[in-house]
């Protein structure tokens, strides 16, 4: 896995439940067209996911077969 696999790597997202921010993200999970990020806060010890969505990588499908 390298940094230009999944894009910039998001930092200083604040904790959904405390709101300190994060530096970064606990582990990153390299999808079709989207990354999950995982983020713990060392402050309260919350853990939340957090998806990206890449509009460039979108995947088209085709149309459904009627
Ligand atoms: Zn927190």
């Amino acid at each position: 896995m390298t940094r230009a696999d999944i894009g910039d790597i998001p930092t200083q997202n604040p904790c959904a439940q405390c709101g300190t921010p994060i530096a970064q993200p606990d582990w990153i999970e390299p999808g079709e067209g989207r990354v999950s990020y995982l983020w713990t806060c060392h402050a309260c010890n919350y853990r939340f996911e957090a998806i990206a969505i890449f509009d460039e990588s979108a995947v088209e499908y085709p149309p459904l077969a009627a």
